[in-house]
């Protein structure tokens, strides 16, 4: 069955957090609308970053493990300003992430430029193919020092916060703690790495070997790469599961255990809806 719009808009708004500036949020909508009128299913995987997030994700390749991903500290990113979103498409079921720069998501890049957005695809010495942004003219430095853009509406203030998970902080990776992780991230809500989680880590962690629910790896875990800074390959291995530990500040040995520290962690984060 394919998508709905409503379920692109709804994992998208949850995406772009709180801090999103109100007209990028209208736009970053009205694109995943106008792709989805083109037969094109997007969706924004990020938008408004904290300082502290952004500076986690520049840690990574630096301090942390894995590949740089960013030359941004905090307070240098539109990110962190609520004026830039990130988008990846879904395929037509809206169940797997899709990250190839293809025919589409280079038109999805066009229709972000129609309606104000500036594409780091186009720019030139650090391609950011996910990135869209408006600036309102207005320099990192400027938005630094406390000007605020005028982009013809009234910027957005920040809401009190999601209502958090109701969960067990038992340190055991199950079905609850996978359904309230994907409502975190405004991802499919359905429960899925689960079953998994627990045999197929183990087996990485005994065997190095990677897993996922296929090439595209599981979207879920796609989400929560983008958000930790790790490789978004959508497979639960050593190296996300360390990145999750950097991220959370837990023991940093890559494993997961039963029951695991990191894991517990992650419960009392989601139930305090500030992952
Ligand atoms: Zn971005």
């Amino acid at each position: 069955m394919t998508v709905s719009l409503k379920t692109l808009l709804d994992r998208s708004e949850r995406n772009m957090g709180s801090g999103i500036n109100v007209v990028v949020k209208d736009k970053a909508l009205e694109l995943i609308k106008r792709a989805y009128d083109e037969g094109i299913y997007v969706q924004i995987s990020d938008g408004f970053r904290s300082h502290k997030e952004q500076n986690a994700l520049y840690a990574k390749g630096r301090s942390t493990g894995g590949n740089i991903v960013t030359n941004a500290r905090g307070g240098q990113s539109y990110h962190n300003f609520g004026l830039a979103v990130d988008y990846f498409l879904v395929s037509n079921d809206g169940k797997k992430a899709i990250w190839d720069v293809n025919k589409d998501w280079r038109r999805v890049a066009e229709i972000g430029k129609s309606l104000g957005f500036e594409w780091g695809g186009d720019w030139s010495s650090f391609k950011d193919y996910p990135h869209l942004q408006m600036t309102g003219g207005l320099s990192l430095a400027q938005l630094r020092a406390g000007k605020k853009p005028n982009l013809g509406g009234k910027s957005s203030a920040p809401s009190k916060g999601k209502v958090g998970a109701n969960l067990s902080v038992d340190g055991y990776w199950g079905s609850k703690t996978t359904r309230a992780l994907q409502d975190a991230l405004g991802t499919v809500e359905d429960g899925y790495i689960s079953d998994q989680v627990h045999n197929q880590a183990t087996d990485a962690i005994t065997s190095g070997i990677k897993f996922g629910d296929g090439n595209d790896g599981s979207i879920v875990v796609h989400a929560l790469q983008r958000k930790i800074g790790s490789k978004a390959d959508g497979l639960l291995g050593p190296n996300t599961i360390g990145a999750l530990q950097k991220y959370l500040g837990t023991v940093y040995d890559k494993k997961l255990s039963r029951p695991s520290l990191v894991v517990k962690e992650l419960q009392r984060r989601l139930n305090k809806g500030n992952l």
